[in-house]
């Protein structure tokens, strides 16, 4: 954890002087190390290092925080302004439809990223369409297909009687006359990827660009290429000029040094990541996630003092131990829990504060089906249940949970949907109490 090794390299330094390059040299190693090993290019390692001398240098020490918090708050703020403070926003055209093109190489993830943004957008109320411009391979346009399906969005088909350039710009055209007809005020234009950077596939990019003027150009990069997807965010900024970036695959063990390398060599706005390769698995980014995840301590020690602050600690260590061991986690176990996560605040706000990566990712999943509001429902249905089957859930069939429902002011489907929601939670408590989680809990530094 890089706080630690900044707590050992300033030990002796809390509350006397001022920050010197020599006080901070060790300290400055430690960041550099850092901030190479979650993946961030090691040229921007170097501006971002620099910088965060040139800022803390000649500070006073506060004696409020010791050194290693003062440098830690530095470079928290320094990788906060680089991303940009605020959640980027959609740019959408005075006189519709607003036309985003989607860039980026082959297995990136346009494709799953075009549906979900679709999607997303839908739920914000508006009216997208779909294109496949990526004639190459047939696979690719039957896929955006699927998806259009998945999420009830329009797709604009059209024939492909040739895979070419031509082939390509005349579709784009087609389909942007179709949204219009169709009344859609957006349309997403999946394109083709390479395995490689080509001058073929540039052109044609560039073609569409003149052709469709698009309000944003979106650079899709799989984060867990890291380095790979750097490079190539450069040269399709050169080529492109784009506005904007989406980051997959963040559910996996990406480190999320990419964000960063990304945004401060290309200048654009991370706008998306992709947490999942289901359809609603795309969120919008914020700056301070990343910088946590990249510093490896996600937001976890506010959260462990919140938690500290208004949770029973006896309970939760008893519960703690249970659910660890796998299948000691009953339905009495879960109901008790929810009512401690009630005392805590809203269940959102406690999730956010957990890195994304792995075994939180899912419960990122539960905690975005059980809202607030429905805590309390959760707990009537529990409550309806005797205590046999609070212990024993495979009991609970079907005249069961009708009686559950009845006895809770509820329906059978609220009865069946949260039983799965525990059986999710238990999955999860399952992983987690394998050893290959705590080695990678531990491979998490936080
Ligand atoms: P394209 O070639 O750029 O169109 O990439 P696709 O959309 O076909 O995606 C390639 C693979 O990455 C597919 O298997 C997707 O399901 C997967 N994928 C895309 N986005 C994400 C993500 O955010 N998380 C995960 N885990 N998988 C993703
Ligand atoms: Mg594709």
């Amino acid at each position: 954890n890089l706080s630690d090794k900044l707590q050992r390299a300033f030990k002796s330094l809390r509350g006397q002087g001022k920050l010197t390059p020599e006080n901070m040299e060790e300290a400055l190693r430690e960041i550099r190390l850092a901030l190479l090993e979650a993946d961030v290019n090691f040229k921007v390692v170097k501006e971002v290092v620099d910088r965060i001398q040139y800022k803390a240098l000649g500070e006073d020490v506060m004696t409020a925080l010791s050194p290693a918090e003062q440098v830690v708050k530095i470079v928290r703020d320094e990788l906060i302004a680089i991303l940009g403070k605020d959640t980027a926003k959609v740019k959408f055209a005075s006189q519709p439809p607003t036309i985003i093109l989607m860039a980026g190489l082959q297995g990136s993830g346009k494709t799953t990223t075009s549906g979900k943004l679709a999607h997303w957008l839908k739920n914000g109320g508006h009216r997208p369409m779909l294109v496949s411009v990526d004639v190459y391979r047939p696979a690719a346009r039957e896929q955006l297909k699927v998806v259009a399906q998945a999420i009830n969005a329009k797709l604009y088909e059209g024939k492909v009687e040739e895979a070419n350039t031509d082939t390509v710009v005349r579709l784009a055209k087609e389909a942007r006359r179709e949204a219009i007809s169709n009344g859609c005020n957006i349309l997403i234009v999946d394109t083709a990827g390479r395995l490689h950077i080509d001058d073929q596939l540039m052109d044609e990019m560039q073609h569409l660009k003149t052709l469709l003027n698009p309000q944003e150009i979106l650079f899709v990069a799989d984060a867990m290429t890291g380095q790979d997807a750097v490079n190539s965010a450069k040269e399709f900024h050169d080529k492109l000029t784009l506005t904007g970036v989406v980051l997959t695959k963040m559910d996996g063990d990406a480190r999320g040094g990419a964000a960063l390398s990304i945004r401060q060599v290309t200048g654009q706005p991370i706008k998306f990541i992709g947490v999942g390769e289901k359809y609603d698995a795309l969120e919008p980014f914020h700056p301070d996630r990343i910088v946590g995840r990249i510093l490896g301590m996600g937001d976890v020690l506010s959260l462990i003092e919140k938690a500290e602050a208004s949770i029973d600690k006896k309970k939760s260590e008893e519960f703690a131990s249970k659910a660890l061991s796998g299948d000691g986690f009953s339905l009495a176990d879960f109901r008790d829990q929810l009512k401690q996560v009630k005392k805590l605040g809203s269940l959102q706000s406690i999730i956010g504060m957990l890195p994304r990566i792995g075994p939180f990712a899912g419960l990122q999943q539960v905690a975005d089906k059980v809202d607030d509001k429905e805590l309390s429902r959760v707990e009537a249905i529990i409550n309806s249940m005797t205590p046999h089957e609070r212990e024993h859930h495979d009991v609970i069939n079907g005249s069961r949970r009708k009686r559950i429902a009845n006895g809770s002011g509820t329906s059978v489907q609220e009865v069946n949907q949260l039983l799965r929601q525990y059986s999710q939670m238990r999955k999860m408590f399952k992983t987690m109490s394998k050893p290959s989680f705590a080695k990678r809990l531990s491979g998490m530094k936080m």
